[in-house]
């Protein structure tokens, strides 16, 4: 509203000002404010709507219609859960993403509808209980047919099913493996779920680095959260932890497997790691 003020005042003037002139005889005058108050408005609509344009979505927010919402209820096990009130913020969230978000599906000239769900539904989940973020800055979603090697080419028998990056050129692009992304929504409490991960890693990188400590945490909560995931670490590395191993490979990792076992298994990770569970409470009780 601040930013109209100065615009409100100068119509009051200009509105003020023409009685005064028609009553000094003035009647020109007066028919020249007029005008001017009328171009005045006009001009200020349309600088106001440029302005709109540019604070809201660069696309329209994408509908989804009933057979999508039908598809996520059978696919997305999150989702189902979920009640019909959160669903509704679940398919709104999905609706803006698609439509920030390009995602290209390599060796299609139009992704597949299920795709486009199975990756707004990882970020959705990924962010669920948080207010507004904006997936670090993501601009592009690559979706490869199989997994890849560290040169990013598509290799069946390649390790990597997800990747974002931090800096560079790829600085606004991930790129997930299409096999992998659905095999993470098949069981819904595997502690498995790629492109949950990898948008994991965006959350931890919002602050400007992917060092798995996200910036929302204050810095008391930072330095318990750190030690709780260096003693953690060592518990992996003995065999002693249900967390999966591969969190011990560094804090970002550790971060990222740990937001999989939370929004996959909560129940589990509760009774397992009551602390790790506390401290994710935390961080994804912040919104909605
Ligand atoms: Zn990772």
């Amino acid at each position: 509203m601040k930013r109209f003020l100065p615009w409100v005042l100068l119509f009051l003037v200009l509105l003020a000002a023409i009685p005064v002139f028609l009553k000094m005889d003035g009647v020109g005058f007066a028919k020249f404010l007029g005008v001017l108050v009328v171009v005045s408005i006009v001009v200020a609509l349309w600088f106001w709507r440029v302005q709109t344009r540019k604070l809201s979505p660069r696309n329209e927010r994408v509908k989804l219609n009933v057979n999508d919402k039908y598809w996520m209820n059978e696919n997305i096990p999150f989702y189902a859960t979920l009640s019909k009130a959160s669903k509704q913020i679940f398919e709104d969230r999905a609706g803006i993403f698609l439509a920030d978000v390009t995602i290209r599906e390599v060796g299609k000239e139009v992704p597949e509808k299920e795709t486009c769900l199975y990756v707004a539904s990882s970020a959705i989940i990924a962010f669920w209980g948080l207010p507004y973020w904006n997936y670090a800055d993501l601009r592009e979603v690559l979706v490869y047919p199989t997994n890849f090697d560290e040169n990013n080419q598509l290799d069946t028998l390649g390790v990597v099913q997800g990747k974002v990056y931090h800096g560079g050129l790829m600085n606004n692009t991930m790129i997930l493996s299409l096999p992998a992304l659905i095999a993470g929504f098949q069981i819904g409490n595997d502690k498995k779920n790629v492109g949950v991960h990898e948008f994991a890693h965006l959350l931890d990188k919002s602050d400007g680095s992917i060092d798995g400590v996200p910036s929302i945490l204050g810095m008391e909560d930072r330095k318990s959260w750190i030690a709780l995931v260096e003693s953690e670490i060592e518990q992996i590395r003995k065999g002693k932890s249900t967390v999966p191993d591969y969190a011990a490979t560094n804090h970002s990792e550790f971060f990222a497997v740990l937001v999989e076992y939370y929004k996959e298994c909560p129940k589990l990770l509760k009774i397992k790691h009551p602390e790790l569970f506390e401290a994710m409470n935390k961080l994804f009780s912040t919104g909605h």
